[in-house]
C-alpha cells in the first residue's frame, strides 16, 4: 500500500493560475467564477503576452495553468500556448471542461502543453450532468479520448461535493480505461455560485461534505486510484496534531490572475476585492492595505484565517473550546503514487 506524501509548498517554484476569460458554455452548480469580482472580458493575445512578462524572470521554475471560464472558447488559445511555450515555463497545463472548442487539439503539438486537465464530477452521466449540466459527461469523455488518442497527456479533476462523493470510489476503473495520467481530487469551497447555496435537491441542501465524510472516503479513494498506477492528489484539509500549519500566502509563490486585472495570492479570497496585486496599464502593482496579505499574518488556533471567515462550518470545537482540527491551507496537498 502506497503512503500519502504531503506536497509541501515549494519556495522554489511558482504557480501561475491565469484566467484568460470568464465566459463558459456550462453553468456548473459549484462554479467559483464570479463575474462581479472577476470581470466578463476575454483578454486579447497581446494583453496576455504583456501580463506574462512579470513572471518571465523565473520561467523555468514556474508552472503555468491556463484556465477560465472555459479557455478553449478563446479563439487565440493556440497562439497563447505556443507563445507561453516559447517562454520556457516549467510546465503548461490547460484546464478544460472537455468541449475543446476551436479544434484546439489540431492546432498545437502535444509537446506544447504538459497536460490537458479535464473536469468531471461523477463516474456516471447522471451524477456528473446533475452538477455540470446535460451532455457534459459525454462531451468530457469524448474530449479525453480524443486528447489521449492524439498523444496529449491528460489529467482529470473531480470536485467532491455532497452530490457526488458516493461515486469517487468508482472513478479508478474509468480513469484507467480512459488513459488518464494524474487524478486530482478537489474539495468544494464556498466561492462563487456555491457560496449562494444553489438549489440542489432541496432548498437547504449544502454542497459541502462533512469532515467525517471527507476523511472516511477521500484518502481511501485516492489510494485505490494510485494502486492502479495513476498518481492521485488531494487537499490535506485537516491537519494532524503533529503537523505544522503554514499559510501559502506567506511561504509560497502562487498567483491567481483574473481578466479584470486582479491578482490574488489566495484562492479563498477571490470572492472579495482584497487582491494584493493588480495589473494597471499592463504593469503588475501592489494594492494598498487592507488586502489579503494582511489576513495571512493572523495566527489563529483554527489554522487558515480565510477558512474561518468564509466557511466556519468546517470547524468543530472540543468542550474546552479548542478546535478539533486545524484547517490546512487549501493549497497544501497529499500525493499518492507518482514521483
Ligand atoms: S466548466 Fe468550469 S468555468 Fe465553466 S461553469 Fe463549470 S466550473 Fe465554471
Ligand atoms: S487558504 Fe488560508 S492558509 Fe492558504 S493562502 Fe489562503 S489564507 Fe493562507
Amino acid at each position: 500500500m502506497t503512503a500519502p506524501r504531503t506536497v509541501a509548498f515549494s519556495k522554489h517554484s511558482t504557480n501561475l493560475f491565469f484566467h484568460i476569460l470568464t465566459q463558459c458554455n456550462l453553468k456548473c452548480r459549484h462554479c467559483y467564477i464570479n463575474p462581479a469580482q472577476h470581470g466578463e472580458n476575454m483578454l486579447s493575445f497581446e494583453t496576455i503576452q504583456a501580463w506574462l512578462e512579470p513572471f518571465k524572470k523565473n520561467n523555468a521554475g514556474t508552472n503555468l495553468i491556463v484556465l477560465g471560464g472555459e479557455p478553449t472558447l478563446h479563439p487565440d488559445l493556440h497562439r497563447i500556448l505556443t507563445y507561453a511555450g516559447s517562454l520556457g515555463f516549467g510546465s503548461i497545463t490547460v484546464d478544460t471542461n472537455g468541449y475543446l472548442f476551436h479544434d484546439i487539439l489540431s492546432k498545437i503539438e502535444p509537446g506544447v502543453v504538459d497536460y490537458f486537465s479535464f473536469s468531471l464530477d461523477g463516474a456516471t452521466r447522471a451524477t456528473n450532468d446533475l452538477i455540470r449540466g446535460a451532455g457534459s459527461f459525454d462531451a468530457c469523455i469524448d474530449g479525453v479520448k480524443k486528447a489521449v488518442s492524439m498523444g496529449f497527456a491528460s489529467s482529470l479533476i473531480f470536485t467532491v461535493s455532497s452530490i457526488n462523493i458516493h461515486e469517487l470510489e468508482k472513478m479508478g476503473p474509468l480513469l484507467k480505461r480512459l488513459g488518464i495520467h494524474k487524478f486530482f481530487i478537489q474539495v468544494i469551497g464556498l466561492r462563487g455560485k456555491s457560496a449562494k447555496m444553489p438549489d440542489c435537491h432541496t432548498e437547504n441542501e449544502q454542497l459541502q461534505v462533512s469532515p467525517s465524510q471527507w476523511l472516511g472516503i477521500v484518502p481511501q479513494a485516492a489510494r485505490d486510484v494510485a494502486e492502479l498506477g495513476i498518481p492521485a492528489i488531494y487537499p490535506t484539509v485537516f491537519l494532524e496534531s503533529d503537523e505544522t500549519f503554514e499559510c501559502a500566502g506567506l511561504v509560497a509563490d502562487n498567483y491567481f490572475v483574473f481578466p479584470n486585472g486582479r491578482v490574488y495570492r489566495c484562492p479563498l479570497c477571490e470572492d472579495y476585492p482584497v487582491h494584493s496585486l493588480e495589473f494597471r496599464d499592463n504593469s503588475l502593482v501592489r494594492t494598498p492595505p487592507l488586502n489579503e496579505s494582511d489576513f495571512f499574518q493572523l495566527n489563529i488556533p483554527e489554522g487558515c484565517v480565510m477558512n474561518k471567515l468564509i466557511q466556519p462550518q468546517n470547524l468543530s470545537y472540543t468542550d474546552e473550546g479548542k478546535p478539533e482540527f486545524q484547517i490546512a491551507c487549501c493549497l497544501l496537498k497529499e500525493e499518492i503514487g507518482g514521483r
